[in-house]
């Protein structure tokens, strides 16, 4: 069985000065590209809205205006495109306001690759349509498309690969090639580490390059080369997992992951039972939350510019935003990964844990109880990313053909005796141990809960 996927895969870039230059240059090319594109349908938009706004004047109920203003056709990517082309380098397009100079050519038509445009206008169409869809309440709630403000958006830009002409690839062991345009020619980047894993893939005829992004976060650029997978998928676990069978995972507190049975996460090292919340996130987070109070102290209202010294915690704050990520994403893909390799079936809790963040706070009638352990919990929970790594696991599961089971939701499985059976009611969040008054059994609080996830969780199907 073959499963076609798109993957992500990430490279740091280390670019020459002048290469940064001309990322510099994409980068402003694709802003002033989505900015071109929804100042198009800004301006029919408002057209609408004029058209709209006379009828109320006239003294029309603003639904009924609604239904009877004068139809318009918001430009969506194609007329902007054909429009771009043929009004490119001719200098200002819009109507001239009184001693308003006519600007020569905009910089950014020139000297970039025409699809970083055609991405931007894609992305101005996905913009209005997700604010439409907010409207008609398909998705939530959301301002009008903003324009992407120079300096407080993210640099970044996206290029489709074309097939007819493969022009993104990689060159040598470590260098990517970003094609040219705009009268420019192609070049090449060194990438920080070797992309080893995609070229293997490449070269076997499994993988093929759909899209290239690359994008300025803090002080380092990065590639994210989207590729399509054909990949084969196992029709049942191997001799090793189906042999180690079933583990049960408790996601909680004190320890990110409790497990059942052991885990081997590095070979050669020991395997594990527990895994914690990583210290470093807690350290890394305690700087985020000083910066973040250094931004607020230097922060003035209203000010046109704020000071170096705010602009200097800003960039911190973003860095350490970047570092949070970035280790927290490999921690959980190697615990994930590791999880699908080594077993035949896992346990989880039911999807439905959004109760755990939802009702410690209770309501003013009725406070809810333990609430500041709640909120240490609900901090927790989040800091291991509980839906992320459910995610994980089902989407790798079926990577290495490994069952999910899960057992139904509210089942009391950190009061329930493993053993026995016996149901402990007057326990609170704040008992680390499991006690059972009725056959003796002493554990872990989580890990009796894991052992309970393993016995009652039942298959699901996919
Ligand atoms: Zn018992």
């Amino acid at each position: 069985m073959t499963e076609t996927i798109i993957k992500a895969f990430r490279y740091a870039m280390d670019p020459t000065e002048a290469q940064v230059e001309i990322l510099h240059r994409y980068a402003t090319a694709s802003r002033c590209g989505f900015n071109f594109a929804l100042g198009m349908k800004v301006a029919v938009y408002g057209r609408w809205r004029r058209g709209r706004d006379q009828l109320i004047a006239q003294g029309m109920e603003k639904a009924e205006a609604t239904r009877k203003a004068p139809k318009v056709r918001v430009p969506n990517r194609n007329r902007t495109q054909a429009y771009w082309r043929e009004t490119r380098g001719q200098g200002f397009i819009g109507p001239l306001r009184e001693g308003q100079e006519p600007k020569t050519p905009f910089a950014w038509w020139d000297g970039v690759n025409n699809r970083a445009y055609y991405t931007a206008f894609e992305d101005a169409d996905t913009a209005w349509k997700n604010w439409l869809d907010s409207l008609a309440g398909r998705r939530p709630p959301m301002g009008f498309p903003r324009f992407k403000r120079r300096g407080a958006t993210r640099e970044s830009f996206r290029i489709v690969h074309s097939l007819k002409s493969p022009d993104i690839r990689f060159d040598g062991p470590r260098r990517l090639r970003i094609p040219g345009g705009g009268g420019q020619p192609a070049f090449t980047v060194r990438l920080h580490q070797p992309p080893r894993a995609l070229t293997t893939l490449i070269a076997s005829g499994q993988a093929v390059i759909t899209s290239l992004t690359i994008s300025r976060d803090g002080h380092r650029w990065h590639a994210s080369v989207l590729a399509r997978i054909e990949q084969d998928l196992p029709t049942r676990p191997t001799r090793r997992q189906q042999a180690a069978g079933r583990i049960g995972i408790d996601l909680g507190v004190k320890s990110a992951l409790t497990l059942t049975d052991p885990l081997t996460l590095h070979a050669g090292q020991t395997p594990i039972l527990t895994i914690d919340n990583p210290r470093l996130l807690a350290n890394t987070a305690r700087k985020l939350a000083r910066a973040q109070r250094v931004m607020a102290r230097r922060h003035v209202q209203g000010a046109a510019q704020q000071s170096n010294g705010y602009l200097e915690a800003k960039a911190k704050a973003a860095k350490l935003h970047a570092v949070l990520a970035a280790r927290r994403a490999s921690a959980q893909h190697v615990v994930t990964k590791r999880l699908v390799e080594q077993y035949a079936e896992i346990a989880l809790e039911s999807l439905n844990t959004q109760g755990m963040t939802r009702s410690a706070k209770g309501t003013a009638d009725k406070p809810g109880r333990n609430v500041r352990q709640k909120a240490g919990l609900n901090k927790a929970v989040l800091d291991i990313g509980f839906g992320e790594i459910n995610r994980q696991i089902e989407y790798k599961a079926r990577w290495h053909a490994v069952t999910i089971a899960r057992v139904p939701a509210f089942f009391p499985s950190s009061k329930t005796c493993h053993r026995c059976g016996w149901i402990d009611t007057g326990q609170t969040l704040a008992d680390r141990e499991f006690h059972c008054q009725a056959c003796g059994m002493i554990m872990g609080r989580d890990a009796n809960a894991a052992h309970n996830i393993k016995n009652h969780a039942t298959p699901v199907r996919p």
